[in-house]
């Protein structure tokens, strides 16, 4: 064997060391593309697997084939170009084999086996290559070193990929490449110990110069298939990554519908300017912007139509911004903006051009319609320091604004920020009322115009706070509605009114108002039924109010809880009637009882002809839909007079009686059962104020 060995010339050292650069890198690309696919799914996956394959398979190819090249022996020797082509084929295919093997779901076993799969693949195209290579000589294999050669490639690559798959880690991948790189090399020169070659003729070490060439040709086109695969995904993984942080950027930052930043870049964007301004000497406005009428074009004409118009508005809006203005859409119908001035006519021009991009009618599809919107303005650094309070402050001034229907746009001022405590205080103290019994029920009383009799009473909360006295509902019934809290106190109202006009000796009807909030739950019928078995309330003794703006809310859902209520045998009126949406569509789409007309229009009616016609207007219309109508806020002789002219069915204000507890309003069968109108010296003013017209 010595002998035969010696025959070996050498190896050409440049040759090995290009061999060892080809391996090292291959083997580097090729395990970063095989943990990538590992931590990809699908078509990502596989794509990734196959690349993986190319370069494993197309690295272990060139490395055999340059150290070949670099192997001297002194003897003729040649390629042979199928056997060459198929060895590059096998280890492509094979390293697709052992990879996909390795990187199956199932994981466990699998992962040694493709492992060992890729092993065999780089022993299999060792062994397939050296077919090929024709030496003039006696060639002779010593089966031990092939048996071992075959052993060191399978372990070493499955010692490779189970680093690569099973314990990923910060060196990882740089063990994995050494592993594999281990494999080859090992593989080969065990492979190589196992081959001897006697040449038939001795001398300098011969080469077929043109298979020589061919050879060289096609290791350096495989090795910048290895170097393509490689640059190829690094290209892929950057810009996937730098796309996806791309959208992943603009999907956390922006809205979906209108494209518009959205909050989170809206806070960003103040406190990056609040550190601008201050640098700059600058001030800086923060806009609380909310449309005042976007809930009607939904409710009336449908989604689609909601988005388009906020699409539109958006789209204004992005297009009047000049240097230094950002807006933003925060909520669904809200915006915000923000703008750095060093004079305040800066501030006014933009807030001209946001009312104008507001205020300007938006086409949609079955028609057109104007938003409107409702503004605040904080300005640092005098209203607040920081984004977070600017933000807020922005948004109680927006509050002031919304509130006076004469002004659009309102500047903060610190006493909002009593207003807005006194709420939060109020709304804290409102959970407890009920518990701590602090609400009573007043009563006042309602009577037909005609006749003057006591139609019935309508049931108004009182809250006896004990340092804050009496508190009006108009004050803590819409905190009650934010907080929540309004849905125990109506049913605390329901319960009680019932409770105690179940108990009256003259079966007068009461009538309850509900919230808004509260026409809209599904079980308000169930809960109404029960409080009449539980109080042994007649249902036709109860009337339920409510106000037209809660029906618009969400009408599909109120209205099919107002049939329901009504299938109990309960009433139910429209309150305020004239001063919200007053659309005859409401009043079709449901059977209301009683139509009551707000209060406004009796301060009016005797001196303006206007408010007359409305009244009239509005008790024609009740006479067309068979409603009776209830006139509220009778405070003179001459207004009762007007009605009973007019018409007017039924009547309620302080001249008939001011609201009051119900142990001053005298309930007596006999007063009532003898036809007396006038019950009691309590509503005596209901007596005065008929006989006054009548
Ligand atoms: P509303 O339902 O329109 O009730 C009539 C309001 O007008 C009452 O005010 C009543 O005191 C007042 N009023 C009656 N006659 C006259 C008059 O001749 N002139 C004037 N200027 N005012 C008159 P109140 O009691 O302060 O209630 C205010 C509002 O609070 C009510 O308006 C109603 O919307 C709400 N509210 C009252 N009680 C309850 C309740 O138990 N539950 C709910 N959800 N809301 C209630
Ligand atoms: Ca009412
Ligand atoms: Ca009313």
């Amino acid at each position: 064997m010595n002998v035969l060995m010696c025959l070996v010339v050498e190896h050409d050292l440049r040759l090995v060391a290009l061999a060892a650069f080809v391996i090292v890198s291959g083997g580097w690309v090729a395990v970063g593309l095989v943990r990538r696919a590992s931590e990809r799914t699908g078509t990502m996956r596989a794509g990734w697997m196959g690349l993986a394959a190319i370069a494993a398979g197309a690295s272990i190819w060139c490395t055999h084939f340059i150290a070949m090249l670099a192997y001297l022996v002194r003897a003729p020797f040649i390629f042979d170009p199928s056997l060459t082509v198929l060895s590059l084929l096998v280890a492509v295919a094979g390293s697709a084999a052992g990879i996909s093997v390795a990187l199956n779901r199932a994981g466990g076993l699998l992962v040694p086996l493709g492992g060992a799969i890729l092993g065999g693949t780089i022993a299999a195209m060792h062994y397939v290559g050296m077919l090929g290579y024709r030496v003039d000589g006696f060639v002779d294999w010593q089966i031990g070193y092939v048996a071992a050669s075959v052993a060191i490639g399978a372990v070493l690559c499955t010692l490779s990929m189970r680093q690569l798959v099973e314990r990923p880690g910060k060196y990882s991948h740089v063990i994995s490449v050494a592993l594999f790189v281990a494999a080859v090399v090992g593989m080969h020169f065990t492979g190589m110990a196992a081959y001897t070659v006697t040449p038939m003729v001795s001398g300098a070490p011969v080469a077929d110069a043109a298979s020589h060439t061919v050879l060289a040709i096609a290791i350096a086109g495989v090795s910048s298939v290895i170097a393509a695969t490689g640059i190829i995904s690094f290209i892929i993984d950057t810009t996937a990554s730098q796309e996806m942080v791309q959208r992943l950027l603009q999907l956390a930052t922006s809205d979906a519908l209108t494209g518009l930043p959205n909050r989170i870049r809206f806070a960003e964007h103040v406190d990056a300017q609040i550190a601008v301004s201050k640098s700059k000497n600058l001030q800086l406005a923060v806009i609380g912007i909310d449309l005042d009428r976007f809930k009607d074009i939904n409710d009336l004409h449908g989604h689609a139509a909601g988005d388009a118009v906020l699409k539109t508005l958006s789209g204004r809006l992005r297009g009047m911004l000049k240097d230094g203005e950002f807006v933003a859409r925060i909520g669904g119908d809200e915006f915000a903006a923000a703008k750095s001035f060093a004079h305040k006519s800066e501030l006014i021009g933009f807030l001209d051009r946001l009312k104008e991009a507001l205020f300007t009618p938006v086409a949609f599809e079955g028609g057109d319609a104007t938003t409107g919107a409702s503004c605040g303005v904080s300005i640092y650094p005098s209203d607040g320091e920081t984004g977070a309070r600017l933000v807020a402050n922005a948004d109680l001034a927006m509050y002031r604004a919304k509130a006076d229907v004469t002004r659009v746009v309102c500047f903060y001022e610190p006493k909002m920020d009593e207003t807005a405590r006194y709420r939060n205080a109020l709304g804290l103290e409102l959970r407890k009322a009920v518990e701590l019994n602090q609400f009573e029920l007043h009563y006042q009383v309602q009577a037909n115009v005609a006749s003057g009799q006591i139609s019935g009473y309508e049931v108004l909360l009182r809250w006896r706070h004990p340092e804050r006295g009496m508190v009006s509902p108009a004050d803590f019934i819409p905190v009650a509605e934010e907080t929540g809290a309004i849905l125990a106190i109506d049913e605390w109202v329901l319960r009680n009114a019932c409770r105690e006009a179940a108990s009256w000796p003259v079966p007068h009807r009461i009538a309850v108002n509900l919230s808004a909030v509260q026409v809209t739950q599904l079980d308000l019928p169930r809960k109404v039924h029960e409080i009449l078995l539980e109080t042994g309330m007649s249902p036709s003794r109860l009337e339920l109010e409510l106000t037209e703006s809660s029906i618009i809310m969400d009408k599909d859902r109120t209205l099919h809880v107002l049939r329901q209520l009504k299938a109990l045998g309960v009433t139910i009126a429209m309150d305020d009637f004239g001063t919200g949406y007053s659309s005859l569509s409401t009043l079709r789409a449901f059977p209301f009882d009683k139509i009551k007309l707000d209060r406004s229009f009796m301060g009016e009616v005797e001196h303006d002809p206007q408010a007359k016609a409305v009244v009239r207007a509005v008790l024609t219309l009740g006479r067309s839909l068979q409603v009776p109508v209830l006139a509220e806020g009778v405070e003179t002789a001459e207004q009762l007079a007007i009605l009973r002219e007019e018409g007017c069915d039924e009547a309620q204000g302080y001249l008939l009686g001011r609201p009051r507890p119900v142990g001053q309003i005298c309930l007596t069968a006999q007063q009532s059962g003898d036809g007396d109108l006038f019950p009691s010296r309590a509503e005596t003013s209901v007596r005065h104020g008929l006989r006054a017209v009548g």
